[in-house]
């Protein structure tokens, strides 16, 4: 599983509908203060389900949409798409025999969030369930930020375990359980 291209438009300062392809095994993004490296971690997690204003540096959900700036006007919707290789089969459910996946998120001012999986609308779930136990979601281990190593290791035992869970790949079907139970 990688991850070869992310798409913005209208999301925090990418007004104009912008390609970050990643072509390479790594990838750095450089720039000045303020250019809105930070931004594009953000536009990551926030298309795998964050549902947390605060984890996006946000009051609102919809602080995410552009919002103007001098010279242009604010816009009504932002929207981030990801492009993922599945060649190795590591993203599942209904997408194990695709070799390539995308995932998309969209929200408007009136807080109308839509998610799709390979262009069709989905629900928010259909795409936390593909990355469940690939250690890729809105607040796994995947994105490690400024604070996370040290959180890690000053963490409670329960909240150790749910990191250890993950990479053991157990959440999946602790997740799946939950659902069972829940019916
Ligand atoms: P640093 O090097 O300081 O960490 P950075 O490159 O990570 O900087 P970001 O935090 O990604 O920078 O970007 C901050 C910029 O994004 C600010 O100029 C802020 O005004 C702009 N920004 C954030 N949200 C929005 C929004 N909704 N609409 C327009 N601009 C936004
Ligand atoms: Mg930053």
């Amino acid at each position: 599983m990688r991850l070869k291209q992310i798409k913005l438009a209208g999301f925090k300062s990418f007004v104009d509908p912008t390609k970050v392809p990643f072509e390479q095994q790594m990838t750095a993004i450089v720039g000045p203060n303020g250019c809105g490296k930070s931004n594009i971690i953000d536009a990551v997690r926030w298309v795998l389900g964050e549902s947390s204003a605060k984890n996006l540096r946000g009051d609102a959900m919809t602080d995410v949409i552009f919002n103007g700036a001098a010279s242009r006007k604010p816009v009504g919707q932002a929207s981030v798409e990801l492009l993922f290789e599945n060649t190795t089969g590591r993203l599942q459910g209904s997408m194990a025999d695709r070799s390539e996946v995308s995932i998309k998120r969209t929200v408007n001012r009136d807080s109308v969030n839509s998610y799709f999986l390979n262009g069709s609308k989905c629900r928010r779930k259909d795409i936390t369930d593909i990355f469940l136990g690939t250690g890729l979601g809105p607040r796994s281990y995947a994105i490690i930020e400024q604070g996370t190593i040290s959180r890690l290791i000053e963490s409670k035992p329960q909240e150790l375990r749910v990191f250890i869970e993950e990479a053991a790949g157990i959440s999946k079907y602790k997740e799946r359980r939950r659902d069972t139970e829940n019916r």
